[in-house]
């Protein structure tokens, strides 16, 4: 027996969480030409040379030949925490992703959101604002998952005093103040996930959804040395000794065997899927139902019929693909806000 497309379309179940965190792999895949302008998307390992830092840098006599730019940061920072030098840095840095414009037509970001459910999340751990504004443009089209940020992002703002943040210009609704940036930049060696008001309550999201979570997809993150408090915040709540069908995924360009040993301590049994491209991985065979599918394949051991989004599709075609899985997922009882009168007309 094999579960159709159709039947997979039209039998959305209530089921439980499936987490997608994003790295700086993510971003590069999905804006390989880089934004709407063609500003290029730095990497840790590219920044100096893609922001040219180096007139900067050599001003001041540091050394960053061969260096990611996150140790050279943290070098600085050891030097003098307020030197003039830091803060131009930062400022290029911050204005250089702030200006970053997403293409007028359909990204890799909207299909990840469109392919999800709002039991879902996205974290991301990128700067960027590209997930944001993805996200910003289709909340009131499509059912789509909440997304979180991990560390700072250019788009959001928060309150230094209270968990409140939104967008630039909003106000603290307990203070009264205006909200301000979210910082981007840390020193490595300045553990920053317990003490940021923002990052704090975007972490206590992140852990409370993968201990309730399915399925988790890691999507071009590379999980750097300077960030190991990051993976092991993920791992204590992912806590994979009390799993028993749960599935890792990761979408990534290095070798398998690279992966599978990086992610091992994630991985429950074989329950292991990669790809090097997002448009193979699970969110695309099976978009708005991956859990569905991982149960009919995992407990019920049947081969599902894949229903793969087309990743050239305009923005109108994509509505119209999109309709007749959220239409069935009115019968859960959680779209109801929605209408479907603005997504065309469905193929179906
Ligand atoms: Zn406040």
């Amino acid at each position: 027996m094999l579960i159709t497309k159709s039947q997979l379309v039209n039998k959305p179940e209530k089921l439980r969480p499936h987490i997608v965190i994003l790295g700086s792999g993510a971003s590069v895949a999905a804006f390989p030409s880089g934004d709407a302008n063609g500003r290029k998307l730095p990497t840790m390992d590219n920044l100096v040379e893609i922001l040219d830092l180096k007139p900067i840098l050599k001003r001041g006599e540091i050394e960053y030949k061969n260096c990611n730019f996150e140790d050279i940061y943290s070098r600085l920072y050891k030097i003098n925490p307020k030197s003039p030098l830091l803060k131009e840095i930062e400022g290029i840095v911050y204005n250089y992703f702030n200006s970053l414009q997403l293409p007028d037509v359909p990204t890799l970001y909207d299909h990840i959101l469109m392919s999800l459910r709002p039991k879902d999340i996205v974290a991301t751990f990128n700067w960027d604002p590209f997930l944001f504004d993805a996200w910003n443009r289709t909340k009131d089209i499509v059912p789509i998952p909440e997304i979180i940020h991990l560390h700072g992002n250019v788009r959001v703002a928060h309150c230094l005093e209270h968990p409140a943040y939104g967008g630039h210009g909003m106000i603290c609704p307990k203070c009264k103040r205006k909200l301000i940036p979210t910082r981007l930049l840390y020193p490595i060696t300045i553990k920053n996930y317990s003490k940021d008001t923002f990052i704090k309550t975007e972490w206590e999201v992140l852990k409370r959804s993968l201990r309730d979570a399915l399925t988790l997809t890691i999507f071009g993150y590379g999980a750097p040395h300077s960030d190991k408090e990051a993976v092991d915040l993920m791992n204590t709540a992912w806590s994979k000794q009390n799993r028993f069908i749960e599935r890792v995924e990761v979408i990534d360009t290095k070798e398998k065997d690279v992966l599978l040993s990086q992610w091992a301590p994630f991985i429950i049994r074989t329950y292991f899927d990669y790809s090097a491209n997002f448009y193979q991985s699970r969110i695309a065979k099976y978009p708005r139902r991956t859990c569905e599918a991982l149960i009919n394949q995992t407990v019920y051991a049947l081969p599902v019929e894949e229903n793969y989004l087309s990743p050239d599709a305009d923005f109108d075609k994509l509505l119209s693909w999109v309709k007749p899985l959220i239409e069935a997922e009115k019968t859960l009882g959680i779209n109801d806000a929605f209408s479907t009168e603005n997504l065309g007309n469905s193929g179906s």
